[in-house]
């Protein structure tokens, strides 16, 4: 039996968010319908030689690429879906 409390690293955990500079600067001046940044960020997501990167497909930039220096590091592709 999974102890489900220690799963919860499975929901969103994110402190810091990292989002497009363009895409930012684009719905800070009011340039998007969109109500929120999050809604407006088009990105791609995916591993890579160097790591991970995460790619704005509106912009096509690079938005962060994250170099794990040869590291195979933990990754949990588990989907946790709260029940209402
Ligand atoms: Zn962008």
């Amino acid at each position: 039996m999974t102890d489900i409390a220690k799963l919860e690293y499975l929901l969103n955990k994110i402190k810091e968010p990292i989002a497009c500079v363009k895409c930012s600067d684009e719905f800070t001046a009011g340039q998007s319908d969109s109500s929120s940044l999050q809604d407006y960020l088009k990105v791609d997501v995916g591993f890579t030689e160097r790591g991970l990167q995460i790619w704005c497909q509106r912009h096509h930039l690079n938005i962060c690429h994250i170099n794990f220096e040869g590291h195979k590091l933990e990754s949990d592709f588990r989907c946790l879906e709260k029940k209402s």
